[in-house]
């Protein structure tokens, strides 16, 4: 049997990090067995319907390198490829009208006459009487004949308990009070996402639906009709929220929590994020952190997925992109931080940047950290004595007492001929026994008076491609300060 997945967004939006995550799962499944991956665009809701969400969807696919087989193409969503398509809900119409016509000759669906209004009051009435309201509590007993405009209901042949085996939450069961008779067809005559979709996975010989855990609660209904129709369920797996970093609630927008294009302008590299999402309520059984997308194909399973939500936490994944980033070669990283070098480095010598960027890439959390960490050797940095006054260990000392240190240190600087890393390291080792102070004290003064700086690279890396006259000279305008 052929695996064949699919991802089902519906362009509302953004792409939220739980929606990339249900992808990132889906398309693994697929991967892990030679299996086709889809994408299917979910967009009956025309309310909910967002200008250039679709094209975002794709980008974000695209960035991760979450190749669909089937499916919208890059370039064009509106060309598609694939043989089971199309792959727009809205271009599929005649394929849901002809099951519910069929359904309705089956007995299985009808007309649902009643307004608003009338609805209100049954449901009133269910209140008042303690009750839940149902609407096949309703069903009227002569519908009238069904025309495009109207509402299609499915009218559940048997009310009885439901009990199955999800591939990650294990046995699940539902009570009669589960299932009820759910709209198949709305008033606009686009299909409900509880119909449509059962009938695309069906046509489109889906053999994993893999989604969010809200759909639990709605699989009985979904059991219903897939017996009804006589249709074997695919393999059904959902997957826990993402939770808030608190844990006790869902993961929302005010949690801090950003976009996939937000992540990914700020400098999140896209292994980092794969990395991130699989591990959010997964793990292969051991202490392994790092995993490219060829390691997850291959150790992926779905029966490893936790049961539990799983809590976000950013830090994690801003250190997972420091160690994406220090495993790539310089070639590669400088050809993905085009974007994000500062002004000032814009029109330096290309050679230069990459040294620059070597000695970068390890302090490295985010490609948006580069101009910070990086300005100050394409210009001169400005004094920020904030910087001294703010360090803990710099605290200590009196003015005069670093103007002392900074003299020596200049003193020693310009007996070194040969400027390289390595002579710059013994003289600060030198430094270090003539003037009795710790690397705590003396590197992190000198470092700061010579790149003015949050943080650096190492600091005779740092000084070395500063030039030895730059160093000297900034040395020398702090001491003149
Ligand atoms: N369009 C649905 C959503 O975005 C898809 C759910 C599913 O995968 O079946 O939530």
């Amino acid at each position: 049997m052929t695996i064949r997945t699919r991802f089902a967004p519906s362009p509302t939006g953004y792409i939220h990090l739980g929606n990339v995550r249900t992808a990132l799962y889906t398309y693994l499944v697929a991967r892990a067995r030679q299996g086709n991956f889809i994408l299917r665009i979910e967009d009956t809701d025309q309310a909910r319907f967002v200008e250039g969400a679709e094209e975002m969807i794709l980008e974000t696919l695209n960035w991760l390198g979450l190749n669909w087989d089937e499916g919208p193409t890059l370039n064009n969503p509106k060309e598609e490829s694939g043989n089971f398509g199309p792959y727009h809900q809205t271009d599929r119409r005649d394929i849901y009208i002809k099951w519910a016509k069929k359904m309705i000759s089956e007995g299985l669906a009808y007309a649902d006459p009643y307004t608003p209004e009338e609805v209100q009051v049954f449901r009133d009435k269910a209140r008042a009487e303690k009750r839940a309201f149902l609407y096949r509590d309703h069903r009227p007993e002569n519908p009238p004949e069904w025309q495009l405009g109207m509402p299609l209901r499915f009218k559940v042949p048997e009310i009885k308990r439901y009990s199955w085996k999800d591939a990650v939450m294990g046995e699940l069961s539902a009570g009669p009070e589960a299932l009820d008779d759910f709209i198949l067809i709305k008033a606009d005559g686009l299909p409900t996402y509880n119909f449509a979709h059962i009938i695309d996975d069906f046509e489109m010989q889906v053999t994993h639906v893999i989604r969010g855990s809200e759909y639990i609660a709605s699989t009985p209904k979904y059991l219903s009709l897939y017996e009804a129709l006589k249709i074997t369920p695919p393999i059904l797996a959902h997957v826990p929220h993402i939770m808030a970093p608190s844990g006790n609630k869902k993961l929302g927008k005010r949690d801090g929590a950003k976009s996939v294009t937000e992540y990914r302008s700020e400098g999140i590299l896209p292994e980092a994020m794969l990395n991130f999402l699989a591990q959010l309520g997964w793990n292969d059984g051991t202490e392994q952190e790092i995993f490219s997308k060829a390691e997850l194909i291959e150790k992926f399973s779905l029966d490893r997925v936790q049961k539990s939500g799983a809590r976000f936490d950013e830090q994690r994944l801003i250190w997972l992109n420091g160690q994406w980033i220090r495993s790539l070669s310089l070639d590669d990283l400088y050809s993905r931080c085009q974007s994000f070098w500062g002004e000032e480095a814009k029109n330096a010598d290309e050679s230069y940047k990459k040294r620059v960027l070597e000695l970068a890439q390890d302090r490295l959390k985010t490609l948006q950290d580069l101009p910070k960490l990086t300005s100050y050797f394409f210009v001169e940095p400005e004094i920020d004595t904030e910087l001294i006054d703010g360090n803990k260990q710099l605290r200590k000392l009196t003015d005069d007492e670093r103007r002392e240190l900074l003299s020596i240190a200049r003193q020693e600087f310009e007996k070194i001929t040969d400027w390289t890393p390595e002579t710059i390291q013994n003289c600060l080792n030198e430094l270090l026994e003539t003037t009795g102070q710790k690397p705590g004290i003396l590197f992190s003064l000198v470092r700061i008076v010579t790149t003015w700086a949050p943080f650096s690279p190492q600091l005779n890396d740092t000084l070395a491609l500063i030039g030895k006259e730059k160093t000297l000279q900034r040395i020398d305008n702090y001491l003149q300060k």
